[in-house]
């Protein structure tokens, strides 16, 4: 799935089930604050992350390790 960066920039990666629709991650993530040095609001929806079988990255929501099938 995409990766979600919160308006302050951090990267969020969820699993294939509780990836969230764009309308509630906005709610959720998209006015936490800006990211660091002047760059405003990070909020992005659609973004690249590594290939989760080659990291130990969690789903935020349910903490269950993500795979290659969550990529
Ligand atoms: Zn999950």
């Amino acid at each position: 799935m995409p990766r979600i960066y919160t308006s302050c920039s951090d990267p969020l990666d969820f699993c294939r089930e509780c990836f969230p629709s764009e309308d509630e991650a906005e709610d959720a993530y998209g006015n936490l604050g800006d990211g660091q040095d002047g760059r405003g609001n990070c909020f992005g929806y659609n973004e690249d992350h590594p290939d989760y079988e080659d990291t130990d990255y969690r789903c935020e929501t349910c903490k269950t390790p993500l795979t290659a099938k969550d990529n």
